[in-house]
């Protein structure tokens, strides 16, 4: 349990989780404040919206509709990953739910899922779950086939990260609103128990401001051109370009390669001429540019 975040902490601990924050105008002083508690806070729900379209939606989410009045969440997570905060207090998206989830989403004691709720807004043994959860609202259909892009499912977990880690809790925190009511089955199309093992995961590293980057692909070394390869050459290019031919099988060194350019590179580099099939003078030994890119010699000097 902990004091809600006030809302530059918010936007803070988002943005160093690396999420894509959109502040949508007026969130800030946003909320359900004058209908009940809000604090303390003990988790964050991940909802599925029944909806298409960002804009939209996060209207829809910062308003309402008749009969629920905005703000329906504190944050909506659109299919490209950005997430766009329109509350900070208390909001309407958690409705009435199971105690002893409650309980054990507090005490983060459970297996892959938390017991199975057996309440709903409106039944007799419901707590309000508004007072205690964070809520993010993510655009999808909720038909079980409408796709969860990776960017969204990513954001997903960011923002679960996010709040966990500014508030000290676990990745069991974090839970479906399915998992809280036995009236909704939501959210669909991907597994809690699986983004809670990412939660955990992110958990597990220093917040990553930036997505990881891909590996660099290996340097290779430019063609030299054709002179480059003649007697009077040293050149630890050529011993690179050397082991390359005795890796592809196209060795006639009877000792090791060396930097000076010499007749058994020349015959070594004919073979590998002739086993990307160039024949004649186009195998003669002398490299072009052709075989010396497939050849993908690692870049020395
Ligand atoms: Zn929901």
């Amino acid at each position: 349990m902990a004091t809600p975040l006030t809302a530059d902490r918010f936007v803070a601990a988002l943005r160093a989780e690396g999420v894509t924050v959109v502040e949508h105008p007026g969130w800030r002083t946003h909320n359900r404040n004058g209908h009940g508690a809000w604090g303390p806070v003990t988790g964050v729900i991940i909802h599925h919206t029944v909806s298409a379209g960002t804009a939209n939606t996060v209207e829809m989410c910062f308003n309402g509709y008749e009969g629920l009045p905005g703000p329906l969440c504190h944050g909506v997570i659109a299919k490209d990953g950005s997430v766009h905060l329109v509350a900070n207090g208390r909001a309407n998206h958690a409705g009435g739910g199971d105690p002893s989830v409650l309980q054990a989403v507090i005490t983060e004691t459970y297996g892959e899922r938390p017991p199975g709720p057996r309440e709903h807004q409106g039944s007799s043994g419901a707590v309000d779950g508004n007072s205690r959860f964070y809520g993010f609202e993510c655009v999808n259909l909720g038909d079980g086939t409408d796709p969860w892009p990776p960017a969204q499912l990513d954001a997903i977990e960011r923002v679960s990260a996010a709040l966990c880690r500014a508030h000290g809790w676990g990745a069991r925190s974090v839970i479906g609103h399915k998992e809280w009511s036995d009236w909704k089955d939501d959210p669909r199309g991907f597994a809690m128990p699986t983004m809670r093992d990412r939660v955990r995961k992110r958990l597990g590293a220093a917040p990553a401001k930036n997505p990881p980057a891909k590996p660099a692909a290996p340097r290779l070394q430019p063609f030299p051109g054709t002179s480059f390869f003649r007697a009077e050459t040293s050149s630890p290019v050529i011993t690179a370009m050397g082991r390359r031919l005795v890796a592809e099988g196209c060795s006639a060194y009877t000792v090791g390669p060396s930097p000076r350019w010499g007749e058994a590179d020349r015959l070594s580099y004919a073979k590998w001429q002739h086993k990307l099939g160039f024949r004649g003078s186009d195998a003669d030994g002398i490299p072009g540019a052709a075989s010396w890119n497939a050849l993908k010699v690692p870049y020395t000097k």
